[in-house]
């Protein structure tokens, strides 16, 4: 672990003082601060206005109930959340996870990433998150509904346009944002397509927002790639997860002709070595909902590892896609001894501290979620902006939009990085160029 200066030592023992037990959150403050030492001796104006002080301290948390009837009729009691970080930039905006490990840590560690990784994206978005313990998993289509129905009628107050601009994340895709987009409409009784994004292609969604935080973060790796001069081309992949950014990855790092091998949920890892049949994976997650165990029922040549490591399986590249701290320690110096030259991460903070410094010592190309999965976020920003303008652009026009934003993320991480002596360091690229946007634009603001 990199020492942290003294001043910012002291800012980081305060956090663990006013955030008891938010271990994520700690966790996702001090990756950001080891990177700032350099940066405030530069610019003292930000220790004097504190700069980072306030920057670790969400503007608005809200926290309230959720009660809904199960199909039984039996009422349930779940709590939600929306954290809302950082509006130098432009309003809230992050998207909102259900997930039964869920609490105000979690959400906070997410908004507070969100708001440098939307920084980076160099559009005009704040950062936030919210959510709830709510678990998805095995409620029918009813239930999610009126769970979502429920949790939309305190969350309207706090949202809009130029408010708060919540999304999707764990646990939450078309089908929620649908339910969560009508009730937001009913209540309301406006029809403004801006207060939510991930929404449906004909009422007021963007083309390639479904596919863009997998492609955006395959994007971000061929340039990483690129920039060793290298390539994807005939490259053995594998991609943790099987939600939607683990399938919108393997599917572009497939057209960028690598050759993705293993991909897995929370029971197991499917291993496919003639390379992962997509088709498949699509109609079993995003069609009928059921486990990834169920691919070996067709493909009886594949293998089902349940309760398996996937970063035991060689690859070159790997792209972990499903959740915070999947890759430790031990799991990175396994994927570096396995021969891995680029690790780029789809999920929010994939890697624990011990499993970053692995790769950054390694000096593999190792590009961190706040810069490499951007892509998500941006696109939603491009949906906001085809909302204002009443317009709908075209897949291609959109996903080379998606493309350019990322090639410049790449770029101004990989700058910053060479202008603070440490060439190739993604993570201090990525820390040091989101928070000086937000810095400046705070100082700007004056002390509000
Ligand atoms: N949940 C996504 C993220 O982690 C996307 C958020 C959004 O589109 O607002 O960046």
């Amino acid at each position: 672990m990199a020492k942290l200066d003294e001043k910012i030592d002291g800012m980081y023992q305060e956090v663990l003082k006013r955030n008891p037990g938010e271990t994520e959150f700690h966790q996702a403050v001090l990756e950001v601060l080891e990177s700032l030492g350099p940066v405030v001796v530069k610019n003292p104006q930000y220790l004097e206005r504190k700069i980072i002080e306030r920057i670790c301290e969400p503007e608005r948390q809200i926290i309230f109930r959720v009660p809904w009837q199960d199909d039984k009729g039996k009422v349930q009691i779940n709590r939600g959340f929306r954290v809302e970080f950082n509006s130098s930039l432009g309003p809230y905006k992050g998207g909102l996870r259900f997930h039964p490990s869920v609490y105000l840590g979690i959400i906070k560690f997410l908004g507070f990433e969100q708001c440098f990784k939307n920084s980076l994206t160099g559009l005009p978005i704040g950062g936030g998150k919210g959510g709830s313990d709510f678990d998805p998993k095995g409620k029918t289509d009813d239930e999610v509904m009126r769970f979502c129905q429920s949790f939309m009628t305190e969350l309207y107050r706090h949202i809009g346009e130029h408010t708060d601009v919540p999304a999707g994340d764990i646990g939450v895709g078309g089908r929620e944002i649908g339910y969560m987009f009508g009730q937001y409409k009913r209540i309301t009784n406006r029809y403004e397509p801006g207060v939510l994004t991930g929404k449906g292609l004909t009422w007021g969604g963007s083309l390639v927002r479904t596919e863009a935080t997998g492609y955006g973060a395959t994007f971000f790796v061929n340039e990483m790639l690129k920039a060793r001069k290298d390539s994807f081309d005939g490259k053995i992949c594998t991609v943790s997860g099987s939600g939607n950014v683990a399938i919108y990855t393997i599917e572009k790092i497939t057209q960028l002709g690598g050759k993705c091998v293993a991909c897995s949920d929370s029971n197991g890892v499917i291993y496919d070595e003639k390379g992962l049949d997509l088709a498949l994976i699509k109609q079993l997650k995003e069609v009928e909902r059921r486990r990834i165990e169920d691919y070996t029922k067709t493909h009886k040549h594949a293998k089902y590892i349940a309760k398996g490591n996937i970063w035991d399986i060689p690859c070159q590249v790997a792209m972990p896609s499903a959740t915070q701290n999947e890759i430790n320690g031990k799991d990175a110096a396994t994927l570096v001894k396995n021969g891995c030259i680029a690790v780029g991460e789809g999920a929010n903070m994939p890697t624990t501290p011990e499993g970053v410094k692995v790769f950054l010592d390694a000096k593999i190309a190792y590009g961190p979620g706040k810069a490499a999965n951007a892509g998500g976020v941006a696109t939603s920003a491009l949906e906001m902006q085809q909302n204002a303008g009443r317009d709908s652009w075209t897949f291609e026009f959109t996903e080379k939009k998606l493309e350019d934003i990322m090639v410049n993320i790449h770029n101004n991480c990989f700058e910053t990085a060479e202008e603070y002596g440490a060439p190739g360091n993604y993570v201090l690229g990525a820390n040091i160029c989101g928070f000086i946007k937000i810095a400046n634009a705070m100082v700007a603001h004056g002390l509000v």
